[in-house]
């Protein structure tokens, strides 16, 4: 079966389709700035050059009509037919309560993804354009959701309620939900795999650090905790992302602002790495900088280490013990610097690093750990499109 993956944003759409008698991915792309001046389609096939095409692309059903034509084309294509395409899968951000697992759309789960766009007021609705743009561009091929929350519907009460009137969560949901479920539902079972062990037997902390981070303990292949919230500034410091901060910090930036929106801007967009290095958002420019000698950058970059390991160690404390740490996505899968210094210090917990094996390794799958450490620390790259065309797969056979 051939399977689309879908990952639309408000003003792009990124797309991969798979052959899953394999696995192999056939083609993927980008299109971007959908309703914007200078829209563009990038198209790669396996190995080829990427194709680019510079049209007017006013919105998401006809960026769909884009992605569809390139995968026909004579040249650039690599399907003969549509009929070739056996199902679709859509990455949609939240699912809020009700879903914990990924499901095949129909208008209920439309009205379930509507009733949580208060949740996830950027992503929900660009989700919802490109399952509709799908469902009238391919009527009758199914389509399924698959939520960047569902992982984590299994944390406790304890680890998601927040210490505020109770009210809040039983009217309006006021809780943690955490996101990128999916990364953390993959690297974790890969991460059993690549140990030999089933899941259920393991306590795992992945530590997914890109733009935007999150560490989640998975309990035995479940979600217990995991550090993002109801929203998508906390945990520990992102690229422009704040992290954990006082609440009292909101409100002193409340008054001294005067504006939500303003207050909102500051902790999503100019906070975390750039906030306090004033360099960048992207590590490599803050650790170049760090290593030219500009403190602000290095304190950036010891900012986010120590939030790291503040994070393993409470999670550890979680589970009782954690068997294996597995770092992923851009920072994790790449920095071997930022690696080293989150797991400094955790001797004490039988966590213990090899350098050489840490040392330059990038994007690989790997041990990184002494052949002496009691913890596993592994570096496992993420693959959400995977695991929704393996979701999706699941879905559309049954
Ligand atoms: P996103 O959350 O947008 O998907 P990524 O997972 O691609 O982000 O991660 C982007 C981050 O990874 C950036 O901060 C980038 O600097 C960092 N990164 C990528 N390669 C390296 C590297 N070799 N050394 C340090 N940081 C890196």
């Amino acid at each position: 079966m051939k399977i689309l993956v879908l990952n639309c944003g408000s003003s792009s759409l990124k797309y991969q389709l798979f052959d899953m008698t394999d696995e192999s991915v056939l083609a993927k792309g980008l299109v971007e700035r959908i309703g914007i001046q200078g829209s563009r389609i990038k198209h790669n096939r396996a190995s080829d050059e990427p194709t680019i095409r510079e049209t007017d692309i006013p919105d998401h059903t006809f960026a769909i009509k884009l992605v569809l034509e390139m995968l026909l084309d004579s040249k650039s294509g690599v399907l003969k037919s549509l009929d070739e395409l056996g199902a679709v899968g859509h990455r949609v951000v939240h699912g809020g309560e009700k879903n914990d697992r990924s499901v095949l759309v129909d208008e209920s789960v439309i009205k379930d993804i509507e009733d949580c766009t208060y949740l996830a007021p950027l992503h929900n609705p660009a989700n919802l354009m490109g399952i509709r743009a799908m469902e009238s561009a391919m009527p009758g091929v199914p389509n399924a959701a698959v939520f960047d929350t569902a992982f984590h519907q299994t944390m406790p009460p304890k680890a998601y309620l927040y210490g505020i009137p109770y009210r809040y969560y039983q009217k309006d949901k006021v809780r943690r939900y955490s996101f990128h479920g999916t990364s953390h539902a993959y690297v974790s079972s890969r991460a059993a795999v690549l140990l030999g062990k089933p899941a259920e037997s393991l306590r795992i902390i992945t530590c997914h650090l890109g733009n935007g981070s999150s560490i989640t303990a998975v309990d035995r292949g479940k979600s217990v905790d995991s550090s993002l919230g109801m929203g998508t500034t906390p945990g520990i410091l992102m690229g422009t992302r704040c992290g954990d901060v006082d609440a009292s910090v909101i409100l002193y930036l409340l008054e001294r602002e005067g504006d939500p929106k303003r207050v909102s801007d500051i902790i999503h967009k100019e906070s975390g790495l750039l906030g306090i290095s004033g360099i960048s958002s992207d590590l490599r420019d803050v650790q170049d900088a760090a290593l030219k000698g500009d403190s602000r950058a290095m304190l950036a970059s010891d900012v986010l280490c120590e939030s790291v390991k503040k994070y393993i160690a409470s999670y550890a404390a979680v589970m009782s013990g954690v068997d294996a740490i597995v770092f992923t996505a851009g920072i994790g899968e790449n920095s071997d610097y930022t690696r080293r210094e989150i797991v400094r210090g955790l001797e004490f917990m039988g966590v213990r690093i090899d350098d050489s094996k840490n040392d330059g390794l990038r994007g690989k799958e790997a041990f990184i750990n002494a052949d002496d450490s009691k913890v596993k620390i592994m570096v496992v790259p993420t693959n959400e499109e995977l695991m929704i065309a393996r979701d999706t797969m699941r879905l559309a056979g049954k």
